[in-house]
């Protein structure tokens, strides 16, 4: 298990009284692809950007190898940036725009450590060419950007990051500006950097696709809080509340109902389920996703439903079932034509029970 590396410890952040980050508790391991996840203006890229030390917490603590790091700039901090807008020296080659921060840098002399001297052409050379590899651009170094496509600049703007070997990479919204097929090329291909060179990732996005492709871990946020934190695995099939169920993946939430030892009642029927050790009168919420509903034969069903839109989606059709008033996702191979009468039926383990909230539907 690795260490832990950066901490935020009670963090708080206000614009103009407004509280945007409420009581930020959260910690990243070395080594770790952690993402912050979550819809527009949550707090996410704040977060960022207390991390880099481009803002300063209003209240709050942030360690970097449990040492307080609140008052050191960006520049001094181990930790490099890649925006979205990536920025890279139009006039400058590929070689040239990695080589940058390079030789701006300054380290002390061997043979004098007093004096401070550039780095050595050949270190340059030596680790322009090691990231070119990293990336798969090895042969495009005399290249001008504006003759790369755009996961080929973002690649070149990840490496510029990556040159001076920081111990953390941030990314906010890397893959923004390219298109779904290069964004879906290039989350593997993040990852597998990521792996390369053994640094902690810490990645911004509202998109939880993304998210569960690339992270160890998930931390979804909404307005200026976590909800929930954990592997990709655990966020999907253990969400903690509504909200989180709702933004990773489709649910259908049926809120306000109450279980009673291992029984919950909908719609006037009584499903067995596992029930998470709720007091029996304390409600709660209870969210079902889309592929733990079996279509079955009316005869067979525990409730019956008529398919109201049915969509082609590839792997499967999205059909939307109207149970008494209430309409339920589900995502099934069979094919059931708009009108039909279908039964479902749902396993124990298809209930996900948890505390209620005032969540009240999409985002
Ligand atoms: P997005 O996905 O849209 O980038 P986000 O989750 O990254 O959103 P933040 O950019 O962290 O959200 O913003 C959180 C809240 O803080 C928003 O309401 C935003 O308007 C506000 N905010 C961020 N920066 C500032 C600032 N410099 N001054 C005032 N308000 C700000």
């Amino acid at each position: 298990m690795s260490k832990e590396l950066i901490r935020l410890q009670n963090c708080c952040m206000a614009f103009d009284d407004e509280l945007v980050l409420k009581d930020m508790n959260l910690y990243i391991k070395d080594k770790e692809f952690l993402t912050l996840l979550g819809p527009s203006g949550c707090g996410k890229t704040t977060t960022l950007r207390i991390i880099g030390g481009f803002t300063t917490p209003t209240s709050g603590d942030v360690l970097f190898d449990g040492v307080r790091i609140n008052d050191v700039p960006p520049f001094k901090r181990q930790i490099n940036t890649v925006f979205q807008k990536y920025a890279l020296f139009p006039h400058l080659n590929v070689f040239e725009n990695i080589a940058f921060g390079l030789r701006m840098k300054k380290i002390p002399d061997p043979d004098n450590p007093k004096r401070m001297v550039k780095l050595a052409e050949e270190e340059i050379q030596n680790r322009v060419m090691e990231m070119l590899e990293i990336i798969s651009l090895k042969g495009f170094e005399h290249r001008k950007i504006d003759a790369l496509s755009g996961g080929q600049q973002q690649r070149v703007a990840i490496a510029r990051a990556l040159v001076n070997q920081p111990k953390v990479l941030l990314l906010d919204e890397p893959l923004g500006a390219l298109d779904l097929k290069l964004r879906k090329d290039m989350q593997i291909e993040l990852k597998k950097i990521q792996q390369q060179v053994g640094i902690t990732f810490v990645y911004v996005t509202h998109d939880q696709e993304e998210a569960l492709t690339m992270s160890d871990t998930i931390v979804v946020m909404d307005k200026g809080t976590i909800q929930q934190i954990g592997t990709p695995e655990d966020i999907y099939n253990e969400p903690k509340n509504a909200f989180v169920a709702d933004f990773i993946g489709e649910s259908n939430i049926i809120d306000g109902l109450m279980v009673e030892d291992g029984v919950v009642q909908m719609y006037g029927k009584k499903f067995s389920c596992v029930d998470g050790g709720f007091a029996p009168n304390e409600p709660v919420d209870v969210v079902i996703r889309p592929e733990d509903i079996d279509i079955v034969p009316v005869s067979q069903g525990q409730l019956t439903g008529t398919v109201t839109s049915v969509t082609f989606k590839g792997m499967q059709y999205d059909i939307i079932v109207d149970f008494r008033g209430f309409k339920w996702l589900i995502q099934t191979t069979d094919h059931s034509p708009v009108g039909a009468k279908i039964g479902v039926k749902i396993d124990p383990d298809g209930f996900h029970i948890m505390k209620k909230s005032d969540y009240s539907g999409k985002f």
